[in-house]
């Protein structure tokens, strides 16, 4: 007899992108991390919060975070919850809205983490092809799934839909359109102004790419308050500990640092998806910090083995719609200057 319910025996988990032990020795290009530090300001908070004073739990209702996000983002504090890597919302807005057997959707390619969270509250699946030129095939007229998550960048094409396509969209759902903006800071506008305009859209953002703090888990979402209070009922009440507190209400507040950092990443994005197309690369337009490039053979198993033998660790995906090509993270000019002498030299 098995203790499991079923759905989770015969489901495969997810796998994250590797992080080496040995760190310091690859160009890690594999999980869209930044490649410069978080903001000083971000990192003297966390260092004056690390002291006796964590003997003491964190504030449950992240309130400094919260009001942070609040003023950056022009919504009511109570639009507004906190999250431990935006991770933890996907999860909660599936356990949130979708019961056992009911239908969630998403595209593929797409984020593969939703695919792990419907399996685990047992939902249905309904995928919509996406083509690499940002066309969605056959969404219906109206969808009445209970929940749609829209990665917008899409990861990992980097394609990003405007406003008014993701309005059109949300009307065109039943159920909840869960935009996850993880890449917006690196794009040209995002859909936050749809929060309050459409009642089924809530829109989640994640501290782990623009702000470089993978390493603390951070997210949050702007939503309703209705769906922002059926979110907090169902949280970890601690879900974030005391330095993430500190880390994300100083990160938010240094816009300056943000707007520097993310202009420097599309300046190499820029400069590198050029280079690529030199080498005969195809390269999907990208309004995130990484980009899908195919090689001319459209071998993107052959490119990734070459760039691991010499050091260099990108994202090659099995699933047969990506097989030929290569996720890259944006990481600094030299390490990216490195990678394409490195991808000259492997042909
Ligand atoms: N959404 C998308 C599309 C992502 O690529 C990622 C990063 N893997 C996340 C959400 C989750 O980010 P985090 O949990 O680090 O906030």
């Amino acid at each position: 007899m098995s203790y499991l319910r079923k759905n989770i025996a015969a489901m495969a988990g997810y796998v994250p992108g590797f992080q080496p032990p040995d760190e310091a020795s690859w160009i890690k290009l594999n999980t869209n991390e930044n490649p410069y530090p978080p903001s000083p300001q971000v990192l003297r908070a966390i260092q004056a919060a690390t002291g006796e004073g964590v003997r003491k739990y964190p504030d449950a209702a992240s309130r400094a975070g919260r009001k942070a996000a609040s003023e950056l983002y022009g919504y009511p504090i109570d639009w507004v919850i906190m999250a431990n890597g935006s991770d933890e919302l996907l999860n909660n807005l599936i356990r949130a809205c979708v019961s056992e057997g009911e239908e969630v959707a998403y595209l593929h390619p797409s984020y593969s983490y939703y695919a792990t969270l419907a399996a685990v509250q047992g939902a249905q699946i309904k995928t919509f092809a996406l083509t690499e030129t940002g066309e969605i095939k056959d969404f219906p007229e109206r969808y009445t799934g209970k929940l749609f998550f829209l990665a917008n960048p899409n990861a990992p094409l980097g394609l990003r839909w405007s406003v008014e396509e993701v309005a059109a969209l949300a009307d065109r759902c039943t159920g909840l359109l869960v935009v996850d903006e993880a890449y917006a800071d690196f794009a040209e506008g995002n859909c936050l102004e749809l929060v309050r305009m459409k009642p089924n859209v809530v829109v989640t953002r994640t501290l782990s790419k623009s702000y470089s703090l993978a390493g603390m888990r951070l997210g949050l979402a702007i939503a309703r308050p209705d769906i922002i209070a059926a979110l907090d009922k169902i949280r970890d009440h601690y879900n974030l500990d005391r330095l993430a507190q500190v880390a994300v209400a100083a990160a938010l507040v240094d816009q300056d640092y943000l707007r520097e950092s993310v202009k420097r990443i599309c300046a190499t994005r820029q400069w590198f998806s050029t280079e690529l197309g030199k080498l005969g690369y195809r390269v999907i337009p990208s309004s995130a910090n990484y980009l899908f490039a195919s090689p001319p053979d459209q071998n993107g198993k052959r490119v990734y083995d070459a760039l691991y033998q010499r050091k260099i660790l990108v994202r090659h995906f099995s699933d047969p719609v990506l097989a030929h090509g290569l996720r890259i993270s944006i990481g600094t000019r030299e390490e990216m200057e490195k990678t394409l002498a490195a991808l000259m030299e492997i042909g």
